[in-house]
């Protein structure tokens, strides 16, 4: 961290502050410039509340120089993390394909799906069970009933699962059932939910927030991270912006930034990202040219009639359509798929 002193400011005040964060354990390292004090500060300084600083006499600017995440971080990780969901490595040089139902419907629906998509490709099964709907009268998920139509989904298709977490109360649920618990962009910020979320060691997909920076969305892997869970996948499934003509903006940007900050893999979901099945494939191809570590789409079998974004939802033919382009287009990206 960097303060940089206001010109002409008294020595006392600068003594006084110097003092101060000598208290809380850091290291000082003082320029004195012709105009200006510059103070460097070094230590522990993720604990110190930088703001505060701003209210000391004297103080123009505070400067932080290092990222505040550090388990997620490349710096201290310069390798590439590979997760392994249920004996699918994510990350590396291979790219993973989620695919299956906005929400878990039936039995026949999912296992239908499950197979298809299989077929085409995809090493994972999605499915939401436990569903966060805008309003409270729209279709909530078929909830516990769901996670058990994923398990037997799994057990006739042999491809593990992928199913979102909405609170607490459901983590010894999940931790015995679910292959990668998803948290969605509702949930990115729920701090006590991430916190228990990094108590087991089951993976976990973390979706980037509606309005979430990179940083903050690095951050919450961090909380994860900081309980002793490593395996953290990142999702970038698009923010909100000014632009209504998609559900969401994809920053396809949030992708080359987050490889370069950090060494979690990060996957990419065009499907809530632009709420329009035509755009999914342009997208996902995209995705994988930006150097995304896989996708996660939705596939319906009836997407008219769909219970949940039946709009952005592809057939299992047109899905099968995209995995065959992005099966020719991995090579030049140096990817496998
Ligand atoms: C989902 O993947 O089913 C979902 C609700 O996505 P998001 O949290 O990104 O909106
Ligand atoms: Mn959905």
């Amino acid at each position: 961290m960097i303060i940089i002193m206001k010109p002409r400011t008294a020595e006392a005040d600068i003594l006084s502050l110097v003092a101060s964060l000598n208290e809380q354990g850091m290291r000082v390292d003082r320029s004195d410039g012709d105009d200006c004090t510059v103070i460097g500060v070094v230590g522990n300084v993720a604990a110190i509340d930088e703001s505060s600083y701003l209210l000391r006499p004297g103080v123009e600017r505070v400067m932080r120089v290092s990222e505040p995440f550090k388990l997620a971080n490349r710096k201290f990780h310069p390798h590439d993390s590979v997760i392994d969901v249920a004996g699918v490595p994510v990350g590396g040089k291979r790219l993973t394909v989620i695919a299956g139902p906005c929400s878990v419907e039936s039995e026949e629906q999912l296992c239908g799906i499950a197979e298809a998509v299989k077929n085409s490709g995809a090493a994972l099964l999605r499915g939401g069970a436990f569903k966060p709907r805008t309003s409270p009268y729209s279709f909530q998920g078929l909830k516990e009933e769901g996670v058990s139509l994923l398990e037997k989904a799994r057990k006739r298709s042999g491809l593990p699962i992928v199913t979102e977490i909405m609170a607490e109360r459901h983590i010894e649920l999940f931790n015995e059932t679910v292959d990668l618990i998803q948290v969605g962009a509702r949930n990115m910020q729920n701090f006590d939910l991430l916190k228990e979320l990094g108590k087991i060691r089951k993976p976990i997909l973390l979706k980037r927030g509606l309005s979430n920076t990179i940083e903050e969305w690095l951050m919450s892997a961090e909380y994860i991270m900081a309980q002793g869970n490593p395996n953290v996948i990142l999702c970038e499934r698009g923010i909100r912006t000014f632009e209504n003509y998609t559900r969401n903006t994809l920053d396809l940007s949030a992708i080359p930034a987050v490889k370069r900050l950090s060494h979690l893999p990060v996957i990419v979901d065009p499907s809530h990202a632009t709420g329009k099945n035509w755009m999914v494939e342009s997208m996902a191809l995209a995705a994988i040219v930006a150097g995304a570590d896989g996708l996660m789409i939705e596939v319906h079998n009836d997407p008219q009639h769909a219970l949940c974004d039946g709009a952005q939802s592809l057939t299992s033919e047109q899905f099968a359509a995209i995995m065959e382009k992005a099966r020719r287009l991995a090579p030049v990206v140096n990817r496998e798929l």
